[in-house]
């Protein structure tokens, strides 16, 4: 009988310091890189999207970039890749500022037909859909997404065009998409169909199946540097406003929404896992991101495609770990 408890994977990744004096970001950054990047053989790229299993699984990359623009970064920053379920938190802003523009009840038939709760079941899986009769539990999964690709179609004539102009205009740089994913992830997209055929069997889409799937697809297919994601992202810890131009991007109390989601089910069954661990909003991608909110301070991307088996990135998690605990970022 052992006497003693097994450590928990992240004991060997405690900093070693005092827990209540946090250090300034570019130590954090610095610290929280070197512990992470150890870490990345423990998981696996994603093998069901090609180009994504040909990356080279060494890659790292960790920026934070606060609200004034200072940028604090390490390893592959300008680097681009797929920024895949990124994505998703782009297309619901742009479904709730469509729906804040159009009054309340578009918000409410949002929420109507996706809910808010953490899935607790792989970001793919099509068992919670038909046990819910056609109503994705919450917008970050494939599912949701799909849905509120849908919903953007009443409002958008190009949803892919729209997201792609609105991330071009947050980071400062045109954004494109990778050919390679967007063809890879056409011909390969069984489950995803299947998630679409199933909610429109339930009267869960109004629009033809394969044109929100291409949305959807092209929406994954975004490519960008984390330099650029954090960038983008850091109106959402301003309260909705772009902190470059002061543009509202979207009004506080969605912001706040987006977050709260983010936090809840922005790593699928592993929410839990990052609340408690990293404490932050944060939204992973099959490409090896993952993005967080420091409310009022930063945004911070992370990237490393090793994944674990929820589908987050191993050294990503580490990272974010290491450096909300070090610089005292957790929302908590
Ligand atoms: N394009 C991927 C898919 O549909 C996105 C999944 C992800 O990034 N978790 O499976």
């Amino acid at each position: 009988m052992p006497t003693t408890t097994p450590a928990h994977p992240d004991q060997a990744h405690r900093p070693d310091r005092d827990p209540h004096t946090p250090v300034g970001l570019p130590e954090g950054i610095d610290a929280a890189a070197e512990v992470a990047r150890a870490t990345a053989g423990g998981g696996e790229v994603a093998h069901y999207i090609a180009p994504l299993a040909a990356v080279d699984p060494s890659r790292f990359a960790l920026v934070a970039t606060e609200l004034d623009g200072t940028e604090h970064h390490v390893g592959d920053v300008d680097e681009p890749f797929a920024i895949q379920s990124i994505s998703k938190i782009f297309s619901l802003v742009l479904a709730l500022r469509a729906a804040d523009q159009e009054g309340f009840g578009v918000e409410d038939e949002l929420w109507c037909r996706v809910g808010r709760e953490p899935s607790g079941d792989p970001f793919n899986s099509l068992v919670q859909l038909e046990r819910e009769r056609g109503i994705p539990r919450n917008p970050m999964i494939n599912a949701g997404a799909i849905v509120v690709d849908d919903v953007l179609l009443d409002h958008l004539d190009d949803p892919v065009a729209a997201t792609r102009a609105l991330l071009s205009e947050l980071c400062g740089e045109e954004v494109g998409l990778d050919p390679e994913v967007l063809e890879a992830e056409r011909g390969a997209s069984h489950r995803n169909r299947s998630l679409a055929h199933l909610m429109a069997d339930f009267g869960n889409l109004n629009h033809d199946l394969e044109t929100v799937l291409d949305s959807y697809i092209g929406a994954c297919a975004i490519r960008m540097t984390s330099r650029q994601l954090a960038r983008a992202a850091r109106f959402l810890a301003n309260d909705g406003m772009d902190p470059v131009t002061g543009r509202q991007v979207l009004a506080a109390p969605l912001a706040r929404r987006v977050n709260a989601v983010m936090l809840t089910c922005g790593t699928y069954d592993a929410a839990g896992e990052f609340a408690f661990s990293v404490g932050l909003p944060c939204k992973s991608g099959v490409a090896g991101a993952i993005l967080a909110i420091a409310p009022d301070r930063l945004a911070a991307c992370t990237w490393s495609p090793p994944l674990d088996g929820a589908g987050n990135s191993v050294a990503g998690r580490i990272a974010l770990h290491e450096l909300a605990e070090r610089c005292g970022l957790s929302v908590f």
